[in-house]
């Protein structure tokens, strides 16, 4: 989770490695720091805390440090609190090191270089990988970190400097993600390319146990036995403006903005000669769509709620079995998938730790997976046997909007080629369902246009200590979403409920204080959820209704409603995230909270 940076050029390399890391301070941000070289020492600068309150001020005390070549860290802590100690690079006068990930051996690790006399200054499992290093260090960098790697259990990548080999950065990887960039006589690492668009968007992405050696000249790729091995060099199609805020207060509201132009590029090009959505592209064929017994959807957060909009609509309309799960709990519990199932992996990042881990698992049981990621070259992307991109751009706020999006678009398009292949609905429908779709974009900027309305009603939840949303079919499945984003990044407690469950329990809780959020699109379920509605009403409860323009609502049962432009019920979910979305963000900005950062989340979530 946290982001990792490094630099070997000509250039003084402070500024760019926290350039670096304020880039990637979404991935982690508990503490910061850099080490560089300094003369013929290891120069180590770190701080708890934001980059620019911890790490800024005291480099600012050091004065200009002139190094060419460093390491650098913005933390998301497992294995210790954030503190001046626990932050990174961690190390010693000889070797100095980045990580990210987890170290799970590394109690057994530690007992042992205890028993050879070393001893420990941080909680963090990351000081054992830096001390084995040092213990195992024979002069040769690579046989060094090839005999650690090799001793290492868990999900690690790591930036390494050794005093001995001046300006040169070696890198090693394993589950988790890091990029090594190629500028003009300039060299970088980084978690991911976004960190460092503004310098180059070419790249080589190292293989778990591959080990790289930098320098301002370039990478040399090595295998655990020391052969040199030739990778291809990427090219990032994101440019650095995709990746700054232009001109918005904050990502995330500058991406949910995005959402039209977001879903038109993910649309436009899957949609063949006929007028429908194609899976050509990654070899998914009408055939084998009609061959798959069940469909397992699986991812976390959002991607999992994107999972379970893709579950209303393809029961619906394929009627065929969707089982969506949470990858944590699928990983574990001994899943009934066969290899008779297909497996549909959501991840924004390609790199979430949990999902990966499920897709191996699918992979394994011989199941087709086909992954929906928005990271071109992630994990999560080579792993799967098919992979379409999400093109949502880069998506810098920890709390997912655009990349949602998209990822329900994804399921819709599969929704629909699948019902088509399965004879469930005929060319005709399928484009006329298609054609629905694609005017999506246009039904999303009239809801951004709408953004007074949010506001009105994110004043009045800015006080609520608890908060319920409650929906039924498509607008229960939404509902989880809006739900988590509320409580992601403004802290007030929300749950999300069907509402025909609501009664056997959860309406206890109703009371004055508790504001209900009823999401009431579906034409069909509407006059369901309005007697809902009714019942928290009579219990006190302020009531914020969203619902569609012609939607007939009675004063007296509803507090505050937001209107929503209208499509098939099918896919009002794409239209109504819209409200959802920004009531958190403006319940959030009222609230003054950390809104792209929020408290103890970061994005990528790239530990289990
Ligand atoms: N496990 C390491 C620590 O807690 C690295 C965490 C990270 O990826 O930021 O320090």
């Amino acid at each position: 989770m946290c982001g990792i940076v490094g630099y070997a050029g000509d250039r003084a390399c402070e500024k760019i490695l926290v350039t670096g890391l304020k880039n990637l301070e979404y991935r982690g941000y508990d503490s910061a720091g850099i080490a560089v070289f300094e003369g013929d020492k290891i120069k180590t600068v770190k701080a708890k805390g934001e980059i620019d309150k911890g790490l800024v001020p005291r480099l600012d005390a050091e004065g200009p440090l002139r190094a060419l070549a460093g390491i650098g860290h913005t933390r998301w802590a497992t294995h210790g609190e954030p503190s001046d100690i626990n932050a990174h690079p961690i190390g010693n006068a000889r070797i100095t090191i980045v990580h990210n990930g987890i170290i799970e051996n590394y109690r057994k690790i530690k007992e042992f270089l205890i028993s050879k006399g070393y001893s420990f200054e941080s909680q963090t499992d990351t000081e054992t990988v830096a001390k084995l290093l040092d213990y195992n260090y024979n002069g040769d960098p690579i046989e060094t970190i090839a005999m650690t790697a090799a001793q290492l259990e868990g999900a690690y990548s790591l930036g390494i400097i050794f005093r001995e080999h001046k300006n040169k950065i070696f890198a090693v990887r394993k589950e988790s993600p890091l990029v090594v960039g190629k500028g003009r006589g300039e060299m970088f690492i980084a978690s991911d390319i976004t960190a460092i668009l503004e310098y180059t968007n070419q790249y080589f992405l190292p293989e778990a146990g591959e080990i790289a050696e930098i320098d301002k000249n370039g990478v040399t790729f090595y295998d655990i036995h020391k052969n040199v091995i030739e990778k291809e060099l990427q090219t990032a199609e994101w440019d650095k403006t995709a990746a700054q805020k232009g001109g918005y207060e904050h990502f995330m509201l500058k991406e949910i903005h995005e959402q039209p132009v977001a879903l038109k590029n993910t649309l436009s090009p899957r949609i063949d000669e006929q007028g429908i959505p194609s899976f050509d592209e990654c070899g998914l064929t009408d055939e084998m769509l009609r061959s798959y017994k069940n469909i397992y959807v699986v991812g976390c957060g959002s991607a999992m709620h994107a999972g379970m909009v893709g579950k209303y609509v393809i029961e619906e309309m394929a009627r065929t079995p969707v089982i969506v799960d949470i990858a944590s709990e699928f990983r574990y519990r001994n899943p009934l998938i066969t290899k008779d199932d297909l497996m549909i992996v959501i991840s924004q990042s390609g790199e979430t730790a949990d999902t990966l881990a499920a897709l191996k698992y699918g992979n394994e049981i011989g199941a087709d997976t086909l992954a929906a990621v928005n990271v071109a070259g992630s994990h999560i992307d080579r792993e799967a046997k098919m992979s379409m991109k999400t093109l949502a751009g880069p998506e810098i706020s920890v709390c997912s909007t655009k990349a949602y999006m998209v990822q329900c678009a994804f399921m819709y398009m599969f929704a629909l080629r699948l019902s088509y292949a399965r004879g469930k609905i005929d060319l005709a429908k399928c484009r006329e369902y298609t054609d629905k779709l694609l005017h999506i974009p246009d039904l999303i900027q009239i809801c951004i246009d709408r953004k007074a309305q949010y506001q009105r009603v994110a004043s009045k939840l800015m006080n609520a200590s608890s908060l319920l949303y409650i929906g039924r079919g498509l607008d229960y499945a939404l509902s989880m979403e809006g739900s988590l984003k509320l409580k992601e990044i403004s802290y007030i407690h929300s749950e999300s409920y069907a509402g025909g469950e609501l009664k056997h329990g959860t309406i206890s809780l109703i009371d004055e204080d508790m504001p209900v959020i009823a999401v009431a699109t579906q034409t069909r379920l509407f006059p369901k959820t309005a007697a809902n509605v009714e019942e928290v009403k009579s219990r006190g409860a302020k009531v914020i209704v969203v619902c569609r323009d012609s939607a007939v609502v009675h004063d007296e049962i509803t507090d505050y409603i937001i209107r929503l432009p209208e499509t098939d019920d099918i896919l009002m979910p794409l239209v109504a995230a819209v409200p959802l979305q920004m009531l958190a963000y403006y319940t959030a900005l009222d609230r003054q909270c950390s809104i792209d950062k929020p408290r103890n989340l970061a994005k990528s979530v790239t530990v289990e």
